[in-house]
């Protein structure tokens, strides 16, 4: 077993998801899942074989950078060779389902394997996540016409696909994207530039352009923008009219081409319905929030290692600087935020899966009408609501713990180097410049927080709380009951500190990354506490998390509660001071 893999992750794969309950809802009578068990685990040891095989080369050229060579993206040796190794492993597109020739991995299984690219090069992560997440889109909303001419050539790494939404003025508001569609004799025709373009070579690009039929009126909104793939070769061979005009030159992933693109009247096919590209969007940018999280735990996991490895070995006053108090703090510090965004984003992962199979069987029912009973169908589509509901809390969460993490474990890191940390050439600064750009790309760590409120005043909080407090309650062992019953204590302080804030809409996005962090806190607590009960060594890390994040949580619901619209004026006379 390759340690790539890690413990965690193997804990989630035996023992922590029900695989029974998902395979059967998935295939039905057709499920054998001892077999479908074993068939993940082995998908997982390649990647995991392959991440650990590269690392060294990927790390090495972590400087060099995609290069335009005429109209054409070349990646860096290192990169292209790994992409290649995993695509003759048959691991490069995660989620295409097997009658597209795909694998149909489940969401946890396709995050470890992000989370293990990242940790061995987060630039070659992004490449990855983006093939998963176009080819899931077009899978999800996609023409049956489209999927067939597409999908068996993303699953077997063909084609290669950019999801195009940011321009200039376009940015977290994608309200005001002008790149615009113009629909000719029942074709549509792109015309416009998007800057930015993760992998932007590639040959197929998911476009989001406002539809010409509706420019004006829908101008400064999301409405009125649809979702188009647009191929760089049309299928009668011909050019179509899509290029790349710059590569940018940028602080890490320098391995990910990131590209601004020109389209001159490119044909585009229609994904999903028109005026509704938003939507479609979202579906995939959802998707990629979870994956870029996993990008965040892979980095803050290399960062971790080669942390912990150089405070054994460098020896200061004596002994290991390992064994320093303020050390060793900082390096179990380091340790919690690690495992508390990973437990966000399994669980968030399990939750993804569970529906995904659950839309399965719901799909099969309405055909054959006898898989399920009146009642036992009601109960599953109750459940497929409140995951979904789940779904929309924890992914912003899970997006912004697993990023924020990478980028202070990764600083931590470089602290813990001392001079050597500086260096150029250090290990840990690759990383911490590779961390930066996750707390960015795919909607900063101000719009997750933000996201996390809106669904919050969608009353998410019930929800996830009814959830939470059944698990809680059935620890029966007295050390894990005590750590349970402090998460309850707090997740009743959030819910009388949530109603404070939900009255005052300005004062309460100024607070929404306080109010984040608290319900992580009590999500991330109660999955570290199913983690312990299953395999006790993980106790103390439990214990811990609870402990420390408990009493930030008292004093962050206390400064919510008693807070005032006077904070946002006090905000603006400190900010005066530097006119
Ligand atoms: C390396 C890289 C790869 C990328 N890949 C892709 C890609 O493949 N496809 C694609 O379409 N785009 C891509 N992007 C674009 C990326 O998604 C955007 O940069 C990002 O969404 C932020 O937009 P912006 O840069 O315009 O910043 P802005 O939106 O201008 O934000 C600037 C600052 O203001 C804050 N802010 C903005 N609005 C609010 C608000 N309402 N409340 C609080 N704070 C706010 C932001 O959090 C941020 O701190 C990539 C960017 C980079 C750097």
């Amino acid at each position: 077993m390759s340690a790539y893999l890690g413990d965690a992750a193997l804990l989630y794969l035996q023992e922590l998801i029900d695989w029974d309950t998902y395979f059967n809802w998935r295939k039905g009578e057709a499920s054998d899942v001892d077999v479908d068990r074993a068939a993940l685990q082995e998908v997982l040891e390649t990647a995991a074989r392959i991440c650990q095989e590269q690392e060294p080369a990927l790390r090495a050229g972590w400087h060099e950078c995609a290069q335009l060579e005429g109209d054409e993206v070349v990646y860096p040796r290192h990169i292209q060779e790994t992409i290649d190794k995993l695509r003759d492993a048959g691991l490069i597109s995660f989620g295409v389902e097997e009658e597209y020739d795909g694998f149909g991995l489940p969401s946890f299984v396709a995050n470890v394997i992000l989370q293990m690219v990242s940790r061995a090069d987060a630039g070659l992560m992004t490449i990855l996540g983006l093939q998963a997440g176009v080819a899931e889109d077009i899978q999800q909303f996609g023409s049956e016409e489209l999927k067939r001419a597409y999908l068996p050539r993303f699953a077997s790494g063909e084609v290669m696909g950019a999801m195009d939404l940011t321009e200039p003025q376009a940015g977290s508001d994608l309200g005001a994207i002008q790149t615009r569609a113009t629909k000719e004799d029942g074709r549509y025709f792109l015309d416009g530039d998007k800057i930015f373009i993760t992998n932007g070579g590639c040959e197929i690009h998911l476009v989001l352009a406002r539809d010409d039929e509706t420019y004006d009126q829908s101008k400064g909104t999301t409405k009125g923008l649809s979702l188009y793939l647009s191929p760089r070769t049309m299928p009668s061979g011909e050019k179509n009219g899509i290029s790349v005009t710059r590569l940018e030159d940028k602080l890490g992933i320098h391995g990910s081409p990131t590209a601004a693109i020109h389209f001159d009247h490119a044909e585009g096919f229609l994904v999903g319905k028109q005026g509704e590209g938003f939507k479609a969007m979202l579906a995939l940018m959802n998707n990629a929030r979870l994956g870029v999280a996993a990008q965040g735990v892979g980095i803050a996991e290399a960062a971790l290692n080669v942390a912990l490895q150089y405070a054994r070995d460098r020896v200061q006053f004596g002994q290991p600087i390992a064994e320093q108090p303020l050390m060793k703090d900082r390096l179990a510090k380091m340790t919690l935020e690690l495992e508390g965004s990973r437990a966000l984003l399994y669980r968030a992962c399990a939750l993804v899966d569970q529906n995904h199979a659950i839309g399965k069987v719901l799909a099969r029912a309405n055909e054959e009408a006898n898989e399920l009973s009146k009642a036992e169908q009601v109960e599953i589509e109750t459940l497929y609501e409140r995951n979904d509901t789940r779904i929309r809390l924890l992914t912003p969460l899970a997006k912004y713990m697993g990023t924020e993490a990478a980028d202070s474990i990764s600083r931590d890191a470089i602290q813990i180097h001392g001079g050597l940390g500086f260096m150029a050439e250090a290990e840990v600064g690759k990383l911490h410049s590779d961390a930066i750009i996750t707390t960015i790309y795919e909607g900063t760590s101000e719009i997750q927080v933000s996201f996390a409120l809106k669904e919050i005043g969608r009353g998410a909080l019930t929800v996830v709380f009814e959830g939470l407090e059944q698990e809680l309650k059935t620890f029966e062992d007295p050390k894990l009951k005590e750590q349970a019953d402090k998460v309850l204590e707090g997740m009743n302080l959030i819910l009388g500190a949530a109603g404070a804030l939900l009255a005052d809409f300005s004062y309460a996005l100024m607070s929404a990354q306080s109010l984040a962090e608290v319900v992580a806190s009590v999500i991330a607590g109660a999955e570290l506490l199913k983690q312990a009960k299953t395999d006790p060594r993980r106790f103390d890390l439990a214990a811990s998390w609870i402990s420390r994040r408990m009493v930030d949580l008292e004093s962050r619901c206390k400064r919510i509660k008693e807070g005032s619209a006077d904070r946002l004026d006090r905000a603006s006379a400190i900010i005066a001071l530097n006119d």
